[in-house]
């Protein structure tokens, strides 16, 4: 299969999260298994020369823009078998940010959705299927099906549209989208382009895609519903038969402690030896007291909302009273720079931060750590921590998206589980957690080592979800008939780690953890007890700040619930701090690159049940015709 990844960023050349990781790691994988794999992606002053000096120029061409001409060079680099494809224009990609400060981002990706097309028949490369990635893509699927479907080089060229998280969208005036892509009135109606009075890149491939996938099996059934939806939810949920989850894997190679040069010392899951070397060192480089015996939590990434960073600021005091020392690597909103600056100061020798784009110093620190906090508010899929168990670290995670579908609270009766988990977004959840987890590291470190080895033995690799993904481009070319989403057992079985019959589970002494467990254990007949997550408490504290935090969403919006993975969950939904308590519809609205304000609108709020009108792509695409 021909196959072209249009995305805006991708490793190693250039990244600012996730997607540049999925995009970097997924390409050469697919290039591996046979298939013709280019990416385009814009060519940005940040790439770093050494990679600029490999390019060769292979072609230019004049974009049209409304009444403008662009510039545009295509540059051209291969590498493990995919040929890199890099769209030169100084004026919008020559800055010194990747995204965002110059208020043109809607022509900044208009040129680059277009250029991408564009530059197909002239590098005589007909692809079966566009993979187009996030809402700096999203307008590739939809010009390919209203302006250029019609000629027969692009006409039996197939879409796929990933969402690397739906919180960022494009969303810009229809105005200034009209007059740099093109596009008619006509096509400004809710079913098509328009979304609550604006332009939307994001929504524009979700209608116009033959397929939309997002990166894991528990964010596919979230964002179907109102709270996770960030007011697509609607549209989701009409295309859901078309809506899939595929887990994303690492890059197994780049990330692996018996090899990796960036550590003070290699070590691997039969000899850990090592990691307690690269402990040392990094309590050494970041200035944090040296001392074997106390954990080290890491946290590496955004610095946003969306990691859930409030509820580290609501708890962070009682969590340093637990004898634990942090280190954090981001960079991110002002509000938590300020944190964690003044959190260093005031616990020196045991909080330590750096606000860079570090990639190194990110290894060292997921080899170094003993544990990895990952308490997002939502999480698409998650890298950091499958990162961090590759490395021996235990992840501490809130159960949403992919944390949910890669870490599963240890079972202290069945032994199941690799790593600890809380469920509602709560402050004081999260730190009963931490502490059951440092109650681990101190003295079971019998069942510490065993989840050290088991995060580090899980097949994190992209293999099996290329796999999937192959299976879904066969589906939309034609080639093989395309199953329902809800059909396929999509969470790779062995992803979350299960007890091995021969590994005897440990009693955990902690009483407020243990209760539950024991009650659930005594109601379950022996053969169909279901996996339990033994650090939940049995309630939320009453009246703790976190509780500012949490909110509760209608019981009916609550996202379905994975039945092999929970005994129970509780009622409540996670909640942002600033929405506490109001229904999910009234969610305040989300900082995205928003420029007007979207007036209210059906299109995302009707219920499943009311079967919202369908907006499928042929039919939109037809319409658009
Ligand atoms: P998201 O895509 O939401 O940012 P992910 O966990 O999916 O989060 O991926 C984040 C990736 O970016 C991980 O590989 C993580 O190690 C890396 N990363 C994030 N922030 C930094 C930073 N400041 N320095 C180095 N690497 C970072």
């Amino acid at each position: 299969m021909k196959i072209l990844f249009t995305a805006s960023e991708c490793v190693p050349f250039i990244k600012t999260g996730g997607l540049a990781d999925v995009v970097g790691a997924l390409a050469p994988v697919l290039a591996q298994e046979g298939h013709d794999v280019r990416v385009m992606c814009p060519l940005y002053s940040k790439i770093p020369e050494q990679y600029v000096n490999e390019m060769t120029h292979v072609l230019d061409f004049e974009v049209t823009l409304g009444w403008r001409k662009q510039y545009c060079g295509i540059e051209m680099l291969k590498q493990d078998g995919v040929v890199y494809y890099f769209i030169d224009n100084k004026f919008y990609f020559g800055r010194s940010y990747i995204y965002g400060l110059g208020g043109d981002e809607y022509e900044r990706f208009g040129f680059f959705c277009r250029a991408c097309l564009n530059a197909l028949p002239l590098l005589d490369f007909q692809p079966d299927v566009i993979h187009a990635h996030d809402w700096q893509s999203g307008m590739v699927p939809a010009l390919l099906k209203i302006q250029y479907a019609h000629l027969p080089f692009f006409s039996g060229i197939k879409t796929m549209f990933t969402i690397h998280n739906l919180q960022y969208q494009g969303i810009f005036g229809i105005r200034e989208v009209q007059d740099v892509l093109g596009l008619g009135d006509s096509l400004w109606t809710d079913d098509k382009l328009e979304c609550f009075g604006c332009a939307n890149y994001l929504k524009a491939g979700l209608v116009y895609s033959d397929i939309i996938t997002t990166v894991s099996p528990s964010y596919a059934e979230e964002i179907q519903t109102a709270y996770y939806g960030e007011r697509l939810d609607g549209l989701l949920r009409a295309r859901k038969h078309e809506v899939y989850g595929i887990l994303n894997g690492l890059d197994v190679v780049e990330y692996d402690p018996s090899k990796d040069a960036a550590l003070a010392a290699t070590y691997s899951a039969d000899d850990l030896s090592g990691k307690a070397a690269c402990k040392k060192a990094l309590q050494e480089e970041m200035k944090l007291t040296v001392d074997p015996d106390i954990p080290v939590i890491g946290m590496v990434g955004r610095l946003s909302n969306q990691k859930g960073l409030d509820l580290v600021d609501c708890v962070l005091g009682d969590m340093m009273e637990k004898n634990v020392q942090l280190v954090v690597l981001g960079m991110g909103e002002s509000r938590y720079v300020n944190l964690f600056e003044w959190a260093q100061n005031a616990f020196p020798g045991r909080i330590a931060c750096r606000f860079d784009m570090d990639s190194s110093l990110a290894h060292r620190i997921y080899a170094g750590c003993d544990m990895f906090l990952m308490p997002s508010q939502f999480e698409p899929c998650g890298l950091s921590q499958m990162i961090a168990m590759r490395y021996g670290t235990i992840p501490i995670v809130r159960e949403t998206g992919g944390l949910r579908d890669t870490v599963l609270s240890y079972n202290e009766y069945s032994g199941e589980g690799n790593g600890f988990t809380f469920f509602n977004y709560n402050a004081h959840d999260m730190l009963y957690v931490v502490g059951i987890a440092a109650e681990y590291y101190h003295e079971h470190k019998d069942v510490w080592k065993l989840l050290q080895q088991r995060g580090m033995t899980t097949d994190f690799s992209w293999t099996r979800s290329a796999n999937r993904y192959i299976e879904l481009y066969r589906g939309i070319i034609g080639e093989t008939e395309l199953k329902d989403p809800s059909e396929p057992a999509e969470v790779p079985a062995e992803t979350v780690a299960e007890a091995p019959a021969e590994e005897k589970p440990r009693k955990k002494t902690t009483r407020k953890a243990a209760k539950p467990a024991e009650e659930k254990a005594a109601e379950a007949p022996a053969e169909e007890k279901p996996k339990k997550r033994t650090t939940k408490k049995a309630a939320a504290p009453a009246e703790t700040p976190a509780e500012k935090t949490s909110a509760e969403a209608p019981a009916e919006e609550k996202p379905k619930k994975r039945t092999t993975k929970k005994a129970a969950a509780p009622a409540e939904t996670p909640a942002e701090k600033t929405s506490a308590e109001a229904p999910a519809e009234e969610k305040p609205k989300k900082r995205t690159t928003k420029k007007a304000a979207a007036p209210a609108e059906a299109a995302s709020e009707a219920p499943a049940e009311e079967k919202p009108k369908k907006r499928t792509t042929r039919k939109t695409a037809k319409a658009a015709e």
